[in-house]
């Protein structure tokens, strides 16, 4: 993109912002390139044609210059046109800018993506790229842990005499020792240390995944460090403290559009819910009050996910699963934000971060959705939503006994505990090491979305909303053969105050 004048495409971009609109790069140029006094007529035509979805593109601003060179303007238009530039010149850059300094994140644009692989994406797969990953994770780790402990770099521990420590590091290699104890090492960039748990701490220890950063308060002994204390980076006690925010966010995942066994009826009802075609009035209410809906991963169902799938699709072909997708996309309300994140089922990479849908698949949904890699951290009007599928759910229910799948939302806080989406690498859910790691919980969230295991539950962990989305799926084959039960068609909606279930299926 070349854009000649950077503080006009900075105005577009704040001016659409401000009328709740996402602006492409394309449609910048497009504008920029116009007589300062035809710019604000144009957005301002563009607002109107484009009322109803929040991204305007490169087509739209070419509909309106299109109508308006077939209409050219006349002196009175022009005097107009003047005086609607000294209005947005005069009243709404104050507004602008009083916005702005408010808070410079959150208010500016009613959706924002704080974090997302998307376009960033750089591994290779070298030794360097691990290494680097490793790196970022346990810098961004370990300096939230740093505001809570004083701890001493690993390699200094040879010099020092027994005494009681504190250390930060990558936990590796855990294991239960012959007389009962737990023991794991634990490794920061100056050297590697043995811990021993004992008593109630060894049940802590032995819930750790391996390659999470903590921290360890205990006894240097000269060979090893006894633990009286593990600290996780966790949550503040209070989370971000956000109330009542005066709108719905509803959430769902694992759509499998495609399947056979999508439920298609249960998809219809809430189709009609959110269009206030189905109960009474204060169900219409309700669902006017959803102002965004969040879908986290497994859009469809794909295509060669597991061996003989296409036993198990009504749809056999990626591009027609996703039209499908589309259309039903489509009969949900245009006053909607919705934002469509991608899971295992989706075609994208398979390794976690996962970029959003590419466009041949994007450009498929209608203008009033936006897509996200997994995961994504995102704002709605200010309220940050961290999205992820949960594959990492599968990781840590088969670790944990007291984990299950009845009840995905405990696995959901261990992860916050942990303030990482994929603790374990190696397991069950591949990581791209990205030279940054995506999956560090670095902003306390307002919520915290997945779903992935196809059943539903909610918590609250220190002031973050936890929910896991349930399916849009039956029992599958696979399912039947592993013994899950899923819990579909269940829908969650949250206000920051009451968090409600609505059952469709
Ligand atoms: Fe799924
Ligand atoms: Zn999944």
């Amino acid at each position: 993109m070349v854009i000649k004048d950077v503080d006009t495409s900075r105005l577009i971009i704040k001016k659409f912002a401000l009328e709740g609109f996402n602006v492409q790069p394309k449609a910048i140029e497009m504008l920029s390139s116009l007589k300062p006094g035809e710019i604000d007529r144009v957005i301002s035509r563009v607002c109107q044609l484009c009322a109803g979805s929040f991204i305007v593109t490169e087509k739209d601003v070419k509909k309106v210059l299109d109508g308006l060179n077939g209409n050219r303007c006349t002196g009175l238009n022009r005097r107009k046109t003047e005086k609607m530039k000294k209005h947005v010149n005069g009243v709404n850059r104050e507004k602008m800018e009083k916005i702005t300094v408010k808070n410079s994140v959150n208010l500016t644009q009613p959706i924002q993506v704080l974090k997302d692989v998307s376009g960033k994406s750089c591994c290779q797969g070298k030794i360097e790229d691990f290494v680097a990953y490793f790196n970022s994770r346990y810098e961004k780790l370990s300096s939230i842990l740093r505001t809570r402990v004083n701890p001493v770099p690993i390699s200094a521990l040879r010099r020092l005499k027994s005494q009681n420590i504190e250390v930060v590091g990558i936990v590796n290699d855990l294991r239960e020792t012959s007389n009962g104890n737990a023991m794991f090492e634990l490794e920061d960039k100056t050297g590697l240390v043995n811990v021993v748990a004992t008593g109630k701490l060894k049940d802590v220890a032995m819930e750790l995944l391996g390659d999470e950063v903590i921290a360890v308060s205990g006894m240097w002994n000269g060979r090893c460090i006894i633990a009286d204390r593990i600290t996780f980076p966790d949550l503040p006690v209070n989370g971000n403290g956000k109330k009542g925010w005066g709108f719905y966010i509803a959430f769902i995942s694992d759509t499998h559009f495609g399947s056979t066994t999508f439920m298609n009826d249960a998809w219809q009802r809430f189709v009609d819910f959110m269009n206030c075609e189905a109960g009474n009035e204060k169900a219409h209410k309700l669902a006017e009050s959803i102002k965004y809906l969040i879908v986290a991963g497994d859009i469809v169902d794909g295509v060669g996910v597991y061996p003989n799938q296409e036993k198990e699709l009504s749809i056999t072909d990626i591009y027609s699963q996703y039209e499908f997708a589309a259309e039903q996309i489509e009969k949900l309300p245009k006053r909607l934000k919705i934002i469509l994140s991608p899971g295992n089922h989706d075609a994208v990479r398979q390794a976690e971060p996962q970029p959003k849908l590419p466009e041949e698949f994007a450009s498929l949904f209608p203008k009033n959705v936006i897509h996200v890699g997994n995961p994504a951290l995102v704002t709605l009007d200010g309220v940050k939503v961290q999205i992820y599928h949960g594959r990492s759910i599968d990781d840590l229910i088969s670790k944990i006994p007291r984990l299950s799948y009845e009840k995905p939302q405990e696995a959901m806080v261990e992860l916050l505990k942990r303030r990482h989406l994929s603790p374990a690498y190696g397991k069950r859910s591949p990581i791209a090491p990205e030279k940054e790691d995506y999956l560090v919980i670095e902003d306390v969230p307002d919520v915290l979305h997945s779903g992935h295991v196809h059943t539903f539950g909610t918590a609250f962990y220190r002031g973050v909303f936890v929910v896991n989305s349930s399916t849009w799926q039956s029992q599958t084959e696979f399912q039947k053969k592993m013994n899950l039960n899923p819990m579909p068609g269940i829908v969650s909606i949250y206000n920051g105050e009451t968090a409600a279930r609505l059952k469709f299926a």
